[in-house]
C-alpha cells in the first residue's frame, strides 16, 4: 500500500518510527541516524527505547485539535467495542449507550486526556442511547494509543478496540497495541465535568506555580512529573524546562529559590507552547486525528542526548534515572 493511497482514506494502519540514535536500538556510541517513516499495520516493535515516552501534552493537544476539526458537529450513530477489557474503564455497555445518539459538541484536552463533550442529538434513532442529555467521552492514549477519524471503508487496523460510526459516514477509531490507553464515559458533566486533578500547566499563574512546588522535599523533576500538581507535563518537557532554567533534575524542590521557580514557570510554558506550535514532538508512533504523522520534533536540548555535547557549553549530556524515569541534564549548565 503506497503512502498516497493510504493518505487518501485517512489511514489508521501505519506508524512512524523514529530511530533517534544507535544507542536506542541497542548499539553503543550514540549518533543520530535520523528519521524514517515505516508504513505498516504492525504494533510497536520492542526496539523502541525510552519506553517511558507516552504522548505528552503537546501531542495530545495536536490530536485534540485535529479531532475537534474533523469530528465536532457529527453524531455518533453506533458503537462497536472489541472483546478486550483492558482499555475499558467504564463498562462496554455503558460506553456504547452513552455515545450512541450523541452529537459531538466539542473535543478538548484535560491534562493528557482527550475529552469529547456530547449532547443528545435532536432526533436520535429509536432505541439507541441513554436518556442523559449531555455526557463526556474520555480517552487516554496511554503509551501506544491512537485515535483516528477515517472513512468507514478504511481497513480496520489490528488492535482496534472501539469504532464509533458517525452520521457523516466517517468513523472514530481507537487503536492501542499495548492497551495502556483508557476509554471511559462521564455521564453528568453539569456537575463540573471530568476533572483529572492537577492544574493545567498552560493556565497556571506564576504565584500558583510557586505555591505548588515551594517547600517540597522531592526532586524537582519528580515534582514536575507529579500529575496531581501539574497535569500533562511529561518526561521530555520536564527535562527541557529544567535545562532552560539551569536546574538539575535531582535538586530538591525546596532548595530552589522563588526567582528560579518563576523562571521554571516561564520555561515550562515556553517549552510546551513551542512543542504545540510544532505539532507535538512524539518520538513514537502517534498520528494526529487526520491520520497524518503531523509531529515535528522540537529540537531537544538535553532529552535523549546522553553523551552528546551540550548545545550551550559542549559538556557531554548526562542521564540519570530518577524514580524509574530517565533524566537528562548538563552538569555544567545546570546546578
Ligand atoms: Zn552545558
Amino acid at each position: 500500500m503506497g503512502r498516497s493511497a493510504v493518505l487518501g482514506v485517512y489511514p489508521l494502519a501505519y506508524r512512524i518510527e523514529l530511530w533517534r540514535s544507535k544507542r536506542e536500538i541497542g548499539g553503543k556510541g550514540a549518533r543520530v541516524i535520523g528519521l524514517r517513516s515505516v508504513w505498516t499495520a504492525r504494533g510497536p516493535s520492542p526496539h523502541i527505547l525510552y519506553p517511558d515516552c507516552v504522548p505528552e501534552l503537546p501531542e495530545v493537544e495536536t490530536i485534540v485539535r485535529g479531532l475537534d476539526k474533523r469530528a465536532t458537529g457529527d453524531t455518533i450513530e453506533s458503537v462497536w467495542i472489541g472483546s478486550r477489557k483492558q482499555p475499558l474503564k467504564s463498562p462496554a455497555g455503558v460506553i456504547a449507550s452513552t455515545l450512541e445518539g450523541k452529537r459531538i459538541v466539542r473535543v478538548h484536552r484535560a491534562g493528557k486526556h482527550i475529552v469529547f463533550d456530547l449532547e443528545k442529538a435532536a432526533q436520535p434513532k429509536k432505541g439507541r442511547g441513554t436518556d442523559a442529555k449531555t455526557a463526556q467521552w474520555i480517552v487516554h492514549l496511554g503509551m501506544t494509543g491512537r485515535m483516528v477519524v477515517c472513512e468507514s471503508a478504511a481497513e480496520i487496523a489490528k488492535h482496534t478496540h472501539l469504532i464509533a460510526k458517525m452520521t457523516s459516514g466517517r468513523e472514530l477509531r481507537f487503536i492501542d497495541p499495548r492497551m495502556f490507553g483508557k476509554l471511559s464515559v462521564h455521564i453528568q458533566p453539569e456537575s463540573g465535568g471530568f476533572d483529572p486533578g492537577g492544574v493545567e500547566p498552560l493556565e497556571v499563574s506564576e504565584e500558583q506555580f510557586i505555591a505548588l512546588f515551594r517547600g517540597r522535599k522531592t526532586p524537582i523533576k519528580s515534582a514536575l512529573l507529579n500529575q496531581k500538581l501539574l497535569r500533562g507535563v511529561g518526561n521530555i518537557y520536564a527535562d527541557e524546562s529544567l535545562f532552560r532554567t539551569g536546574i538539575r533534575p535531582r535538586r530538591r524542590a525546596a532548595a530552589i529559590t522563588r526567582q528560579q521557580l518563576a523562571e521554571l514557570h516561564r520555561a515550562v510554558r515556553e517549552v510546551l507552547r513551542e512543542a504545540i506550535a510544532l505539532g507535538g514532538s512524539s518520538i513514537s508512533d502517534y498520528v494526529d486525528a487526520n491520520g497524518e504523522e503531523g509531529f515535528f520534533q522540537l529540537q531537544h536540548r538535553v532529552y535523549g542526548r546522553e553523551g552528546e555535547p551540550c548545545l550551550v557549553c559542549g559538556t557531554a549530556i548526562r542521564r540519570v534515572v530518577l524514580a524509574g524515569r530517565s533524566s537528562h541534564y548538563c552538569s555544567k549548565c545546570q546546578k
